[in-house]
C-alpha cells in the first residue's frame, strides 16, 4: 500500500485580518523542521487567499480555502469558483465542513458537486463527515457517516485529489474529543467504504481528524492507527499550537 503522508491542515474559519500575516510568517518559520514528516496546509478566509500564498511561495506551507461554488464561473453573487481559489494561489479547498452544513443548509449532493469542482480546478479536496451529538448519542455515528461519506464524495476521487476529515460535530469548538478507539472505528469504516467504491488503491486515501485537536492531545489522537493527520480549528490560529500540534509527527 502507498504510504499515506500526514497532513495538518489549519481552518482559519472567519478569523483573520491582514495582521494576521504575522502569524503566517511565524508558521512558515516553524514550518522546515517539519516538512519531513508531515504536510503543512493554511486555510485563511477568502480575504486573505491570495495574500498568505504570496507570502508561503516557496516555503513548506501550502495555502487552502474553507469552501468553493460548484459552478466555474457566473451569476452567483457573493460566491468564490475553484478556479478563481486556484487563481489567487490556493492549493486546497475544504467542502462540507459542519458549519457550512449546518449555517447554510448544504446537504450531501452540493458537498459532492463541490469536491468534483475542486478536482476540476486541480485543488485538493477536504471533504468534511461527521455525526452529530444526537446522533452519537443515538449510536447512528456508522450509519451517518457511511451515507455522508457514500453521498459527498464524487466518482473520480483519487488519494491525489481528496482527503477526508472525519469531524464529529460535537466536537468541534467544545473541548471534547472521541476516544482515540472510537475515532479508529469510524477511520476504518471510512476507508472500507472508499476501498468498497474505488477499488483497494483507495486505501491510500488520506483520512484526518477534526475536533478540539490541541498540542496536549494530539499525539493520542494522531498518532492512532488509520488516522493520517488533523483538521484543526482554533488552535491552528496560533503558530505555537499548530506548529506543536503538527510536532507529534
Ligand atoms: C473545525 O471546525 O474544523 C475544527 C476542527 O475546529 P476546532 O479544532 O476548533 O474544534
Amino acid at each position: 500500500m502507498l504510504s499515506r503522508r500526514p497532513l495538518v491542515a489549519g481552518n482559519w474559519k472567519m478569523n483573520g485580518l491582514k495582521a494576521s500575516l504575522a502569524e503566517l510568517e511565524a508558521i512558515i518559520a516553524g514550518a522546515p523542521a517539519l516538512a519531513g514528516k508531515c504536510d503543512l496546509l493554511v486555510c485563511p478566509p477568502a480575504t486573505l487567499i491570495a495574500m498568505f500564498a504570496w507570502k508561503a511561495n516557496g516555503t513548506k506551507i501550502a495555502i487552502g480555502a474553507q469552501d468553493c461554488h460548484p459552478n466555474a464561473s457566473g451569476a452567483h453573487t457573493g460566491d468564490l469558483s475553484a478556479e478563481m481559489l486556484k487563481d489567487a494561489g490556493a492549493s486546497a479547498v475544504i467542502v462540507g465542513h459542519s458549519e457550512r452544513r449546518a449555517d447554510h443548509g448544504e446537504g450531501d449532493a452540493l458537498v459532492r458537486k463541490k469536491a468534483e469542482a475542486a478536482r476540476r480546478a486541480g485543488l485538493l479536496a477536504i471533504v468534511c463527515v461527521g455525526e452529530t451529538r444526537a446522533e452519537r448519542d443515538a449510536k447512528k455515528t456508522l450509519e451517518i457517516v457511511s451515507r455522508q461519506v457514500e453521498g459527498s464524495v464524487p466518482d473520480g476521487a483519487t488519494p491525489a485529489n481528496m482527503v477526508i476529515a472525519y469531524e464529529p460535530v460535537w466536537a468541534i469548538g467544545s473541548g471534547l474529543t472521541p476516544k482515540p478507539t472510537d475515532m479508529t472505528e469510524v477511520h476504518k469504516l471510512i476507508r472500507e467504504r472508499l476501498v468498497r467504491r474505488f477499488g483497494a488503491g483507495a486505501a491510500a486515501t488520506r483520512i484526518l481528524y477534526g475536533g478540539s485537536v490541541k498540542p496536549d492531545n494530539a499525539a493520542a489522537l494522531l498518532l492512532a492507527p488509520e488516522c493520517d493527520g488533523a483538521l484543526v480549528g482554533g488552535a491552528s490560529l496560533k503558530a505555537k499550537d499548530f506548529l506543536g500540534i503538527a510536532g507529534v509527527y
